[in-house]
């Protein structure tokens, strides 16, 4: 079922009807499939320009399938994703490569996207080169702005990832994905490595950016903490699938999915004045490469009922904009 985020006009970003099924297969030469993993099973949602969309669940609940997708680095089995109404998966050559900079990512590790043998201003000037932007003059300055627009000094360019803390070279990859002033950054786990002490720091500047520059954000994290700060809107998905979609606020304030409940249950007794009932979760998430059947929550779900693992419950929108997909709501 396609649910749509938000009412109004056409989104940065939509995702629509999208699956994502991998093969897997035994032998090597004469390789057989045996069946299919549905990493991401009907996922639908909008970001809007210069919003925060938050995305949450357990590993393997398919949100780096989805964020990939995203990036344009898989393609979808089913359903399209379309930035200002134009599907992506049809681009090509140039608008291809206008795709890669109008959409950055800003990965968990910043070492990743940091060439540890290129000082850090050679290494957020790339895509400015790659694109042409300037001549080297222009280049240069742009990069100190980078650098001074993330909170380091413009000297710094000369240095090189090693001589930076950890914060510092989250600062710089963020530097990078901003060079080609793109309108959606894919933040994966931005903060999760960072020391408790400097991550207020680091939201705070990706707040301010988002603030100046208008940029959208799909947050992907497992730390609510950092959700509940950043995100305008909230996905939650559980294997594959989303089980409750809503603005940030009417989510933490009315959780109504008993997985919500339990993934927040035990952070939301940390948050003083918070009425919360603290929830176990039952057992390992299943193997995607065999969900359950019905709803596919059944096997740890504290309020399972008799039909839950005959029938898949639809995302249904419970009161204004919040969805949930639970037979409790039926
Ligand atoms: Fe639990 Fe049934 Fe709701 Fe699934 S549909 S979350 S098993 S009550």
């Amino acid at each position: 079922m396609s649910v749509q985020a938000h009412d109004g006009g056409q989104p940065l970003l939509r995702v629509e009807g999208v699956r994502k099924h991998f093969a897997f297969t035994k032998g090597i030469l004469f390789a057989k499939t045996l069946g299919h993993v549905k990493a991401v099973d009907d996922v639908s949602f909008d970001i809007r320009a210069g919003e925060t969309l938050g995305l949450v669940g357990e590993s393997g609940c398919g949100k780096t399938t989805t964020s990939r997708m995203i990036l344009n680095l898989e393609a979808p089995t089913e359903g399209r994703i379309l930035l200002d109404g134009e599907p992506i998966h049809a681009l090509k050559g140039e608008a291809l490569k206008a795709y890669r900079t109008k959409v950055q990512a800003v990965f968990q590790d910043p070492w990743s996207s940091l060439n540890p043998r290129m000082k850090v201003g050679r290494t957020i000037a790339e895509s400015l080169i790659v694109n042409a932007w300037g001549d080297r003059a222009r280049i240069d300055e742009r990069v100190r702005e980078l650098l001074v627009q993330v909170g380091l000094r413009p000297e710094q360019a000369q240095q090189y990832p090693h001589e930076f803390s950890g914060g510092q070279r989250q600062r710089v990859a963020l530097a990078a994905a901003l060079a080609s002033r793109p309108r959606l950054i894919v933040l994966d786990e931005p903060v999760s490595a960072l020391d408790v002490s400097i991550r207020a720091q680091m939201m705070n500047l990706l707040k301010d950016i988002q603030a100046k520059d208008d940029v959208a954000y799909l947050l992907v994290a497992h730390d609510l903490a950092t959700v509940r700060h950043m995100a305008d809107h909230t996905v939650v998905m559980y294997l594959g699938k989303i089980v409750e979609r809503a603005p940030t606020a009417a989510l933490f304030d009315d959780v109504r999915h008993p997985y919500t409940k339990a993934l927040f249950s035990a952070v939301l007794v940390a948050w003083p004045g918070q009425a919360a009932e603290e929830i176990e979760l039952r057992g390992e998430v299943p193997s995607p490469l065999d969900p359950p059947s019905g709803c596919r929550f059944h096997t740890r779900c504290p309020y399972v009922m008799a039909h839950c693992s005959q029938r898949e419950p639809a995302l249904r929108e419970v009161s204004p904009d919040h969805f949930v997909a639970c037979h409790l709501f039926e």
